[in-house]
């Protein structure tokens, strides 16, 4: 049997609660040091498959702005994140792009979908 203690930051609220996840053989056994209910959460999320959001910007073609923000539209695997940045590296989004667009369905493999979060409107 083997014990772990992993010490954590929930970075679910500004709070910023130390969260203690206690593990046994690899399952939770134990999370103190959470405020609420959604530090639990997030502690053994974060412990058994750590996911994030990627942000980022993507090149546009034709636009006013050389480029713009996206996002990851679900969460990615924590260990993908630098494949998905690489992905998102090789978009050459055609203006106009509206807040939202999929401008990438499935990065790196990860289901994720990368939408723009800004419009960004074509050059006349
Ligand atoms: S445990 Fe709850 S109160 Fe503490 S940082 Fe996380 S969300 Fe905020």
């Amino acid at each position: 049997m083997s014990m772990e203690k992993r010490e954590l930051t929930c970075i679910r609220c500004p709070m910023g609660c130390q969260i203690t996840v206690t593990l046994e053989d690899g399952q939770v056994k134990d999370i103190t040091g959470n405020t609420c209910p959604r530090g639990a959460e997030y502690a053994a999320n974060e412990v058994t498959h750590p996911v994030r959001t990627v942000t980022s910007t993507a090149k546009v073609i034709g636009g006013e702005l050389a480029v713009v923000p996206v996002k990851t539209k679900t969460d990615v695997p924590k260990e993908m994140m630098m494949e998905v940045m690489k992905a998102i590296a090789g978009i050459e989004a055609k203006a106009p792009v509206k807040i939202g667009d999929v401008l990438l369905e499935d990065a790196a493999g990860t289901g994720a979908a990368i939408v723009a979060a800004r419009d960004v409107a074509a050059v006349q």
